[in-house]
């Protein structure tokens, strides 16, 4: 799999050193140089899951990998399930909370992680990621316990859900976590700092763990098949695809499944008031705004760091501009969304919440809709029972961890504090 880096175009890789160093030269994003179609949707779409997903990846890695190890690599990783279900005959909602921290970024966190611990040759390596909610825990439960692996994870302090926060602060071990007094985006920036700063990069061995690794993307172009698969074949063609969108991984690799033929008519990139694609889709102009909190915390991310992917694909003529509507969903609006789903007999969260709303605002006689629900219900406890005003019950792994102690550590947001920090957890 021959990768380019997006601001260095000289810079070219391949899968493992993409997915070992993630990202590239002057944080340039590592992304195919081009995309070849799959020539058998329909076969593929008859296959179950796994034996899809690793035809589909098998596709996309070529060689870099054996066959065997990305056989093996999806086996261990997707070992759970995606499921549509339906709220109307024209609206529907793929579920994909099923796995260990109930969030979509199980697919990614695992699907990586296993990438990680078959390319690294017990090099000792640092995970080192923010996260606005759900990549903390997808990732630490992902790597908790693998050899050679350390974990450093940044998060908002007091930004993100309680119950989201013990999901990975209470685990221990290589997992270490950092509460920075800050918000989401100056977490990001952290990031990016250690990542060019050559005394912690090449020191720590450090190595990305958010939507910016190339292999997160690439396991999550596969329930975007499972979803056609699992739906009508009369949906084939009509499909509006309806992504609550914070840092844009999700709908990059929703992108990339119908550049490889999958029959998806159409996308809407929906998010909450922190709304910088949307206007940009509208006005050509990139203007982030400072960050507000809202209801969908994992979305609350005003420079996203996926969109020169979406870009870099829209330039190459993969994907028309008419194919993407953006869509902004405000508090109000997300709440009256949970409502009507509730109505329906259908419990949802605030991020799948945007995702359905600005869907029934877009979809036009004819057309299928399908949004994607990101979280299980219950990690957004607290906001669900207040709009819903009705309990909701914890599933098995929120359960676990609800009386557990955080031993996540606070570090202002200060680059040179963080350093000395992580020298010190990590011994090194
Ligand atoms: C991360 C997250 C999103 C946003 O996904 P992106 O790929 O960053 O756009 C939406 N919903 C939930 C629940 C999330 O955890």
């Amino acid at each position: 799999m021959d990768l380019v880096n997006l601001k260095v175009a000289q810079q070219r890789v391949d899968f493992p050193t993409a997915v070992k160093t993630g990202l590239g030269q002057q944080q340039g994003l590592f992304f195919p140089e081009q995309f070849t179609p799959l020539d058998n949707i329909d076969a593929l779409l008859d296959l179950p899951l796994v034996e899809r997903s690793t035809a589909i990846l098998k596709h996309l890695i070529g060689s870099d990998l054996a066959d065997a190890t990305i056989e093996q690599i999806v086996a261990t990783a997707f070992n759970f399930p995606a499921k549509v279900e339906s709220i109307s005959n024209e609206v529907h909602c793929l579920e994909l909370f099923h796995g260990p921290t109930l969030a979509f970024k199980d697919f990614g966190g695992r699907f990586m992680a296993q990438c990680l611990a078959n390319i690294s040759d017990g090099e000792k390596i640092t995970i080192l990621t923010a996260t606005s909610g759900d990549t903390g825990a997808a990732v630490a439960h992902a790597f908790h316990g693998l050899d050679n692996i350390n974990v450093v994870i940044l998060f908002p302090k007091g930004k993100i859900s309680p119950l989201q926060e013990k999901l990975f602060t209470t685990l221990g071990d290589n997992i270490h976590t950092v509460a920075i007094e800050s918000d989401f985006d100056a977490c990001q920036a952290l990031v990016k700092q250690a990542f060019d700063d050559p005394e912690v990069r090449d020191g720590l061995h450090l190595n990305s763990a958010n939507s910016i690794n190339i292999s997160r993307l690439l396991a999550q172009v596969c329930y975007y098949f499972e979803a056609v698969s699992q739906l009508p074949k009369e949906a084939r063609g009509k499909l509006v695809v309806s992504v609550p969108s914070g840092n844009f991984g999700n709908l990059t690799a929703g992108i990339i499944a119908k550049v490889l033929g999958l029959p998806i008519k159409r996308f809407i990139a929906a998010t909450n008031v922190n709304d910088t694609v949307p206007r940009y889709l509208r006005t050509g102009k990139w203007q982030p705004k400072p960050t507000q909190a809202t209801l969908s915390n994992a979305m609350d991310v005003s420079q996203p760091n996926n969109w020169p992917r979406i870009e870099a694909m829209l330039e190459r003529g993969e994907i028309k501009p008419a194919e993407i509507k953006g869509e902004m969903i405000d508090e109000e609006y997300t709440q009256l969304a949970m409502k009507q789903l509730a109505k329906q007999g259908y419990i949802s969260e605030p991020h799948a919440a945007v995702a359905y709303r600005a869907l029934t605002q877009h979809l036009e006689e004819g057309e299928v809709g399908l949004f994607l629900g990101t979280a299980h219900p219950a990690k957004f406890r607290e906001s669900v029972e207040n709009v819903l005003g009705q309990p909701i019950n914890l599933p098995g792994p929120l359960a676990d961890v609800a009386g557990k102690e955080s031993l996540a550590l606070d570090v202002d947001n200060d680059y040179e504090a963080l350093k000395a920090h992580m020298f010190k957890v990590l011994g090194a």
